[in-house]
């Protein structure tokens, strides 16, 4: 016999700061089984939500220097008496059974720390599922006292509209050379950053960072204003030297202030809880269907997929 999991047991251990409380509620969310992801919002249902948190996405890609930068960022949080939790999602991870983010030791000094937690999260090949699943576990990680949320992923495409979708500001990590050229999935991903860090700037010569910079902000005045009225920053740094570290946390403090005062940051709050909730919705019909579909199977009497389709649909309508 299981045990049986008692989520009001789960939520209080969370409340008191115990991590693997935490990390079983979002293994829970995470889970593919319908009877987990209700106990996962069992958990979530005895928190009210927060209200004052900062949810960071952060990407660029891989070699970048994201979990150099991460690590850095992190540190300077915890000693400012913050505490942090940092959810990588890999959507790779499904693909090669190994994963971009998680193939090395990652974070070291940040894993140590009392007031750091780190979550890698596997999307399991459902990438429609990371606002979900990552949803659930910024909630929870708020619940037990993590208000510095930092969502990682990797800056290849898909995952960074999606993670848009769950973040209040956006941090986007280039490398000094490479902003000239606003193109298909980079010109995207620019639209939605709120922040530039050019990281690596130890490594590259001082007329190239200048340029680079130069570039940078002639490409910014040919994307759309962001609807928070912020205008894009441009940041030069170093993860590994810990420099521009300051500087960046000073403008994403000047962010968070901009859009308290001018509603945006409850605005686009609302907006992304109904998103969640359309997602929420297309996860049930599709699991419903599929019940249906294996109860039901497909009547073979056509050759034409398509009109084998309607015809279910037809006869399978509530
Ligand atoms: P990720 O794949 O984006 O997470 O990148 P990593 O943080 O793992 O960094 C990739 C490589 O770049 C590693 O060898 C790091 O030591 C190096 N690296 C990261 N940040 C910096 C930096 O600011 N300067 C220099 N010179 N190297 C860096």
């Amino acid at each position: 016999m299981p045990r049986k999991i008692d989520p009001i047991a789960i939520a209080s251990a969370i409340k008191n700061g115990n991590r693997l409380a935490l990390s079983r509620a979002i293994t829970l969310a995470e889970s593919t089984k319908l009877e987990h992801l209700e106990l996962a919002q069992e958990i979530i249902h005895q928190f009210e939500p927060h209200q004052h948190s900062k949810r960071i996405a952060i990407t660029g890609i891989p070699g970048v220097g994201k979990s150099t930068f991460i690590e850095a960022l992190g540190l300077y949080l915890t000693q400012l008496g913050h505490k942090v939790a940092i959810l990588a999602i890999d959507p790779s991870s499904h693909l090669s059974k190994g994963s971009i983010l998680g193939d090395k030791t990652r974070m070291e000094e940040l894993a140590k720390n009392d007031h750091a937690y780190i979550r890698p999260s596997a999307t399991n090949g459902n990438l429609g599922g990371i606002t979900s699943r990552t949803y659930e576990a910024i909630l929870l990680c708020e619940a037990a006292g993590y208000d510095h949320i930092l969502i990682e992923t990797v800056g290849v495409g898909q995952s960074e509209t999606l993670v848009n979708q769950i973040s209040d500001l956006f941090i986007f990590l280039q490398l000094p050379g490479s902003g000239d050229d606003l193109q298909g999935i980079k010109r995207g991903i620019m639209e939605m950053a709120d922040i530039i860090f050019v990281n690596k700037v130890d490594a590259f010569q001082e007329k190239l960072i200048k340029d680079a910079k130069v570039d940078l902000a002639r490409s910014l005045q040919f994307l759309p204003p962001k609807k928070s009225n912020w205008k894009r920053k441009t940041i030069l740094g170093s993860g590994l030297k810990e420099k521009g570290i300051i500087e960046l946390w000073e403008t994403v403090e000047k962010y968070f202030a901009q859009i308290q005062e001018n509603n945006y940051y409850s605005e686009n709050r609302t907006l992304q809880q109904s998103l969640q909730a359309e997602t929420y919705i297309l996860e049930m019909i599709e699991r419903q269907t599929k019940e249906k579909l294996k109860c039901n199977p497909i009547n073979k009497t056509s050759s034409n997929a398509y009109l084998m389709a309607k015809e279910w649909l037809k006869e399978n309508q509530n």
